[in-house]
């Protein structure tokens, strides 16, 4: 696998041929790597940049193997996990939330509404008749619509978009033009509002205000199916 083909890195040799400095003159990138997984078809995302930093975004990895591609990539790509976020708490996109935990030492962080939702996690897993064996952590921190977090070079900002389930956030990158949206939005289809804490008014209102208001161009890293972008959403999606 090629890494960070985007990246010109600028490698000074001195003469005795040790590196005597680099100097990284590339453009600045963000992209994500999504990996498919679990009964739900869920979309696990990596984010990353050109420093190498991530941020594991609703790992969903529900078996062995799927745990293991989400390593492996990490691996092979030379990349350092920083963050831990989910857009929402249900059963397909916080299996892997222990082994995030627990591999890379990382807290794990949601919405304050979403700590219901993945305290019932266990009980969800029966109801769908899901076996898991591992409960996810507790949250480390609690994730506030409005301000941003970092990683790398990289600044995500925090958009509020409840209405699939309580506390539903989205993550957007100004600068490399994404967002990931959970189950809010999807390629011509929006999230299910039939489950608990679920309102179709609020996630249409949420669409509308949180990310129609988003640059056209800018693409969407949906929980399920392919990728769309705003634009596309705006003129083909019969719910909106
Ligand atoms: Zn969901
Ligand atoms: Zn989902």
């Amino acid at each position: 696998m090629q890494k960070h083909t985007e990246a010109a890195v600028l490698v000074h040799t001195a003469p005795d041929g040790k590196i005597a400095g680099r100097a990284n003159i590339s453009a600045y990138f963000m992209k994500i790597e999504v990996i498919e997984v679990n009964p739900f078809a869920e979309n696990t995302c990596i984010a990353y940049d050109e420093t190498g930093e991530c941020v594991i975004i609703d790992p969903g990895c529900y078996t062995a193997a799927e745990r293991e591609r989400l390593r492996r990539f990490i691996h092979e790509n030379g990349l350092k996990p920083v963050r831990l976020l989910n857009t929402h708490c249900h059963l397909d996109h916080v299996f892997a939330d222990r082994f995030v935990h627990d591999t890379w030492g990382l807290g794990l962080e949601i919405h304050p509404l979403e700590q219901p939702l993945l305290e019932r996690f266990p009980l969800v897993c029966q109801m769908y008749g899901v076996p898991f064996d591992a409960l996810p952590p507790a949250p480390a921190a609690f994730l506030q619509p409005g301000s941003h977090i970092t990683f790398g070079n990289t600044t995500l900002h925090i958009l509020f978009t409840p209405g699939h389930s309580p506390g539903s956030v989205s993550f957007w990158c100004e600068e490399a033009g994404i967002v990931v949206t959970g189950d809010a939005l999807f390629y011509e289809s929006i999230g299910r509002t039939d489950l608990p804490g679920g309102n179709h008014a609020q996630l249409l209102d949420s669409i509308r205000r949180e990310l129609f208001s988003l640059p056209d161009a800018t693409v969407v890293y949906p929980g399920h199916g392919p990728v769309t972008t705003i634009r596309h959403e705006k003129e083909y999606n019969p719910f909106l």
